[in-house]
């Protein structure tokens, strides 16, 4: 068994309880509200006038699946292959998908370079070559995409075939992102995903062979039948696979909202302290096996990009995860897809793709939902993003960039981090800089984080819980 660090886990259970957002927004989408064509536009039209106007990051949805997943919390539509319509649904869905693009190339892709692509899901690769090499030619077609961006897809093993991986090399694909959840045959069964592990390590080695620079493992814990044992094992079995990249999620077990999830029970699941347990060990085992724990959930390999960008500050994260470049517009196309405007909006498509098909073919705009960012929740957006990067907020850099003092803005917020600080989650250094520690700061990051949060206090203020999340009391 993994050795862990020593955790006070009377404290830990204290905080570990709270119903916590995962911050890959600020505002939190349950704050935003529904958005027209015509605001949708005025936003786009408003991004491009910025001198310069940020470089792009282009995310495309891919949402079928041949198979359920039973944990599975992404919008993503099962359709067997196999089904009668299966071949019109694509087809229309990549139609209107492309017709996206080229839309979105010609109102905010003008003169502006693309650093970044990525394709997830749903299954990516669910598609067949000629699809997926369609799209990616309508993309750079409508899209100007910058000598060495960087360009990834979600992969599922099961059904990813040889041909379809040198194909998204031959098209410029770098990085391969694979989801392997866990290796043990029982936790397979149960959450109905069955990929042995001769089956991922065949493929990582073709990925390998023809030349993707990054292969990277998405793996879960806390699920149902999971021990330590198994978990260990996982481990070991990852760091001899060598992924670059790992990010290393918790599994949300929310069947009120995920009907999926519904036959998961909780007396299949590990408690809550043998998940912290859990999670140390693999940051244990990942940091002893050469790679860097990078902000709440993942390791990097130090020549990866990942690791990079936390060395040279430019270290981002959103709907997408941790990413590599801070300062892009990211534009989402496809169905339930996010855009975020750099410092001043985010905007939604609808989640049915069906109904996305329809809006395109109707030549209507199929952004549903979004906000409109104000001065402080930029300001917040920044900090608590900072603190998930960096596991720091340096009130230095947030000063310089706002034009604001730090300690008078965040009077409220320092004062209830006072009761964080007491109990061990944050070290206050003397010139301001607010630490995460380690393990108890980092591994209750989302709880610092929601100090920072003013739309929880709202709610907290709303429910008469005015102290709910501020203090261990
Ligand atoms: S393959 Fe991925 S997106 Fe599809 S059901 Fe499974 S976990 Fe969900």
């Amino acid at each position: 068994m993994l050795s862990v660090p020593i955790v006070d886990r009377e404290v830990f259970r204290r905080y570990a309880g709270r119903s916590l957002p995962r911050h890959v927004s600020y505002p939190m989408p349950t704050w935003w509200r529904d958005i027209g064509a015509d605001e949708a536009a005025a936003i786009r039209a408003e991004s491009t006038r910025a001198i310069p106007a940020p470089a792009l990051s282009v995310y495309l949805h891919l949402p079928f699946c041949e198979a359920l997943c039973k944990f599975c919390a992404c919008n993503r539509t099962i359709m067997r292959k196999a089904a009668k319509d299966a071949d019109q649904r694509t087809e229309a869905y990549v139609v209107a998908l492309e017709d996206e693009i080229q839309r979105l190339g010609a109102s905010v892709g003008t003169g502006r370079p693309v650093r970044q692509i990525h394709w997830g899901g749903g299954t990516p690769t669910y598609l067949s070559c000629a699809h997926i090499e369609r799209i990616q030619k309508t993309l750079t077609a409508a899209f100007s995409v910058a000598e060495g961006a960087e360009i990834a897809i979600e992969i599922d093993p099961r059904v990813t075939s040889n041909d379809q991986l040198e194909l998204l090399r031959r098209l410029g694909f770098d990085r391969v992102s694979l989801g392997v959840q866990d290796f043990d045959e029982r936790v397979q069964k149960h959450i109905h995903r069955i990929q042995p592990y001769e089956m991922v390590k065949q493929c990582v080695d073709v990925c390998r062979e023809i030349g993707f620079a990054s292969v990277n493992f998405d793996l879960i814990y806390g699920m149902p039948y999971q021990t330590l044992e198994t978990v260990a094992d996982m481990i070991d079995r990852t760091i001899a696979l060598s992924p670059d990249r790992i990010a290393y999620y918790h599994y949300a077990q929310i069947p009120d909202k995920i009907a999926n999830q519904r036959g998961i029970h909780h007396d299949q699941m590990p408690d809550s302290d043998t998940k912290l347990t859990m999670f140390l060990m693999a940051v244990e085992a990942f940091t002893a096996g050469g790679y860097e724990f990078v902000g709440l959930d993942h390791f990097a390999k130090p020549d990866e990009r990942l690791a990079q960008a936390v060395r040279d500050g430019s270290i981002n994260r959103n709907f997408q995860g941790m990413t590599t470049e801070a300062e892009l517009d990211l534009i989402g196309m496809g169905a339930s897809s996010i855009s975020q405007f750099t410092r001043f909006a985010y905007l939604q498509n609808v989640r049915d793709p069906d109904v996305y098909v329809q809006h395109m073919n109707a030549d209507a705009d199929p952004v549903i939902r979004g906000t409109r960012l104000s001065r402080d929740d930029c300001i917040r957006q920044t900090v608590i993003n900072h603190l998930y990067c960096y596991a720091a907020i340096d009130p230095d850099r947030i000063e310089k960039r706002f034009d604001i003092n730090f300690g008078a803005y965040f009077s409220d917020e320092l004062e209830r981090l006072k009761h964080l600080e007491a109990d061990g989650l944050v070290e206050v250094k003397p010139d301001g800089r607010i630490e995460l520690t380690w393990p108890l700061g980092r591994v209750l990051m989302r709880n610092v984080a929601a100090v920072f949060d003013a739309y929880l206090h709202r709610d907290a203020y709303r429910l008469g819980e005015r102290h709910a999340f501020s203090t261990s009391a």
